[in-house]
C-alpha cells in the first residue's frame, strides 16, 4: 500500500499526493457506510487499481483538526499582518492570537511589509510579542527579505496564513514558493483567487516539503466558543500567573487580590494585552446577556 497526504477533494475523489506524485482516489465503500467524513490534510493509505486510480483503504489517526476552513492536521498558523499599509493592529493580533490558542496550533508571528516600516516604531510590539514567547519574524515579500527564514519555519509542515486582507499573504506565499502564482491585491476569502471559486480549501505542497492551506484561517474573528473562565488561558502571560489570584474564580477584572492586575501596574504584564483580555471578555459577557 502506499502512503499519501489528501490535497483536495472534488466530486468524490480524493487527490492523494505522495512523493512528487499524486493519483485520484476513491474512498472504499465500507468507510462511506460509516458515514466517515474525509478531509484535506488527511492521512491515508491506498491501493493502486489497473486503471491507475486509487482506493483509500486506511485512514490514519487525525492529530488535529481546524474549523475553518475544515482542514485535518494543520501543525501551524501563520498569523500575518502588515507593518503598515494597513497600519498594525495589535488589538486585531491579539484576537487572532487567542483565536490560534483555542486551536491549539503552533503560532508564529509574521510582520511584513517592513520595507515601509519604521523600525523604531515596530520594535517594541515585535518586543512586546517576543517576551510573551511567541516567534515573530519580520520580512518584505516585495523586496525577499526575511523569506528564508519563512521557509524554514514552513519547512515538513502543514501551515494555514491567517490575518486581516491586505497584510500580503498572497504576495508571500507567491514568493516563498516560485511556481505558485496566487492573485494578489484583492479582497478574498479564498487566497488570491476570488470568492466562492469552491467551497473547500486545498493543501498547496511546497518544495520543502511542507504544505500551505490556500485559504486564510480563522476569518471569523469571532469568540462564540469560549467561555468567560476559559478566556485567560490564551494569554499565556496571564495563565502564567492566574493560580496567584486570591479567588479561584477571578477574572481579573474588579476583584481584591488580583495578582493579573498586580502585574499589570507593575508593568509586567502589558497594559495593551491587559486591554485585549477585558474586551474580548466584554464581548463574550454581552453575548450571553443576548445583545
Ligand atoms: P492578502 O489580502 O493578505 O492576500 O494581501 P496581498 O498579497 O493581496 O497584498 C496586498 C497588497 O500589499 C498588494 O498590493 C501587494 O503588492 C502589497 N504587498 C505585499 N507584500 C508587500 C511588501 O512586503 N511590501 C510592500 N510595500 N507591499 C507589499
Ligand atoms: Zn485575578
Amino acid at each position: 500500500m502506499q502512503h499519501g497526504v489528501i490535497l483536495k477533494t472534488y466530486n468524490s475523489f480524493y487527490y492523494v499526493k505522495t512523493n512528487a506524485k499524486v493519483t485520484m482516489c476513491t474512498l472504499r465503500g465500507r468507510f462511506k457506510k460509516e458515514r466517515f467524513s474525509l478531509l484535506v490534510g488527511d492521512e491515508v493509505e491506498y491501493n493502486i487499481t489497473e486503471n491507475g486510480k486509487g482506493i483509500i483503504e486506511k485512514i490514519l489517526p487525525r492529530r488535529s483538526m481546524l474549523q475553518r476552513p475544515m482542514i485535518a492536521n494543520i501543525d501551524q498558523v501563520i498569523i500575518t499582518f502588515a507593518a503598515v499599509s494597513p497600519d498594525i493592529n495589535t488589538i486585531l493580533i491579539d484576537r487572532f492570537l487567542v483565536l490560534a490558542e483555542m486551536s491549539d496550533l503552533d503560532i508564529v508571528i509574521c510582520i511584513n511589509k517592513i520595507d515601509l516600516a519604521d523600525s523604531e516604531e515596530l520594535k517594541p510590539i515585535l518586543e512586546l510579542y517576543r517576551s510573551i514567547g511567541y516567534c515573530v519574524i519580520t520580512i518584505s515579500a516585495k523586496m525577499g527579505v526575511g523569506i528564508e527564514e519563512l521557509r524554514n519555519q514552513l519547512s515538513g509542515k502543514i501551515s494555514v496564513f491567517a490575518g486581516p486582507s491586505g497584510a500580503g499573504k498572497s504576495t508571500i506565499l507567491n514568493t516563498v514558493e516560485e511556481g505558485l502564482t496566487l492573485v494578489t491585491g484583492q479582497v478574498s476569502e479564498k487566497i488570491g483567487r476570488g470568492k466562492h471559486t469552491t467551497r473547500f480549501a486545498e493543501l498547496l505542497p511546497l518544495s520543502s516539503g511542507g504544505f500551505v492551506v490556500d485559504t486564510p484561517g480563522f476569518s471569523f474573528t469571532e469568540f462564540e466558543n469560549v467561555k468567560k473562565n476559559e478566556l485567560m488561558y490564551y494569554f499565556p502571560e496571564i495563565a502564567a500567573v492566574v493560580h496567584e489570584c486570591k479567588f479561584n474564580t477571578c477574572l481579573h477584572l474588579k476583584e481584591p487580590q488580583c495578582a493579573v492586575k498586580q502585574l499589570v501596574t507593575e508593568g509586567r504584564i502589558q497594559e495593551q494585552r491587559y486591554h485585549s483580555y477585558t474586551e474580548i471578555l466584554a464581548e463574550i459577557q454581552d453575548k450571553k446577556k443576548g445583545f
